[in-house]
């Protein structure tokens, strides 16, 4: 038999691959995110600023 399919298989990969690239960007946009990252303690607000973190008190002022 032959080994064509698994050069076929390689080119799969690489096809994959380039469709991860275009991933990231349905994350959207990080500030939304950013903004409810406490400043002091680094924990993630539970709720849209503004909003007080519930571990250590820091005012999240938002956007
Ligand atoms: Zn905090």
């Amino acid at each position: 038999m032959t080994d064509t399919a698994g050069l076929d298989g390689a080119d799969s990969l690489d096809d994959a691959e380039s469709l991860d690239d275009d991933g990231p960007r349905e994350g959207g946009d990080p500030a939304c995110w950013l903004a409810r990252v406490c400043p002091e303690c680094g924990l993630f607000a539970e709720q849209e600023p503004p909003t007080a973190c519930v571990r250590c008190g820091a005012v999240l002022a938002g956007p």
